[in-house]
């Protein structure tokens, strides 16, 4: 017995008639296309909830006072050196712990001419111009700086903070304690910028503040998205040209890491930062 075909309402193919009421009278492609950007508008939506206000704001602070105190020490240390870049970093599992690093011009220097006499490195990176491979892997590599993970054990009381945070009960993403931890992280900096704290460094050696997530995905557009928004166009724009490796492939990657529910995430929480405080 022939069962009467009806159209689909959205592409106009036929299809069984329990399909269509299954779907609402969408055939099976047209419903999984329906689905999907259901699902998408869903995310879209969860993206602009904060549910961690609280914690950002407490992560803030902590961060910022141990920062602060360990950008003193790492001064008194440097006894007059100008600092051209200071970074905290993160891990990308919650609760890993961020550090502190610094560089100055004289470190760089060093680091440099070591770099360039590096006849290994630069037979491991053939299609790289030696000048980038100074940026790339001296003076923008925090990893690499003389000041690396300064005071690093004043940390651990963030740390416990981080690891400690209850997940909320409708929190269904991997993604936002730990966008959240990356957001206070530059809201830090920018309050301590704010106090002055680095006035004589940004004057005279353009010094560059930026985040970065060790050993993660995110820690290219982290670092980018941080530095533009803690500095001054031309000092991002230097701290850009020279950090950013030039590679096609690396391109791509970082254009599809754009879409990427971290940084949008991300995006949400710095939205809170200058944001004068209720009650002042
Ligand atoms: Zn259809």
């Amino acid at each position: 017995m022939e069962t009467t075909r009806v159209a689909c309402v959205s592409c106009g193919n036929k299809i069984l008639p329990d399909t269509a009421a299954r779907n609402n009278g969408l055939c099976g492609v047209c419903e999984r296309k329906r689905a999907k950007l259901a699902a998408k508008a869903a995310m879209d939506n969860d993206i602009l909830i904060i549910r961690y206000a609280d914690e950002f704001s407490t992560l803030r602070e902590m961060t910022r006072d141990v920062v602060r105190s360990a950008f003193l020490d790492l001064e008194r240390l440097c006894a007059g050196e100008c600092l051209y870049g200071l970074c905290i970093y993160a891990y990308k599992t919650v609760g890993g712990p961020p550090v502190f690093c610094g560089s100055t011009l004289a470190g760089f220097a060093k680091r440099e001419s070591k770099l360039r006499a590096d006849t290994e490195l630069h037979k491991m990176l053939p299609n790289m111009p030696v000048q980038k491979i100074v940026f790339t892997s001296g003076k923008w590599s925090p990893y690499e700086w003389e000041y690396e993970a300064h005071r690093w054990s004043d940390f651990r009381a963030i740390v416990d903070y981080v690891e400690n945070i209850a997940p909320k009960q409708d929190d269904n993403s991997p993604n936002e304690l730990h966008a959240m931890a990356l957001a206070a992280y530059v809201a830090s900096l920018y309050d301590l910028d704010q106090e002055n704290l680095f006035a004589r460094h940004r004057q005279l050696s353009s010094l560059v503040l930026f985040c970065s997530d060790c050993e993660s995905s995110d820690r290219e557009w982290y670092q980018h998205a941080s530095a533009k928004f803690l500095n001054p166009p031309e000092f991002f724009n230097i701290f850009y040209n020279e950090s950013v490796v030039f590679d096609a492939a690396e391109e791509e990657h970082n254009r599809e890491l754009l879409g990427d529910e971290c940084q949008r995430r991300f995006n949400t929480y710095l939205q809170l930062v200058g944001r004068k405080s209720d009650g002042g």
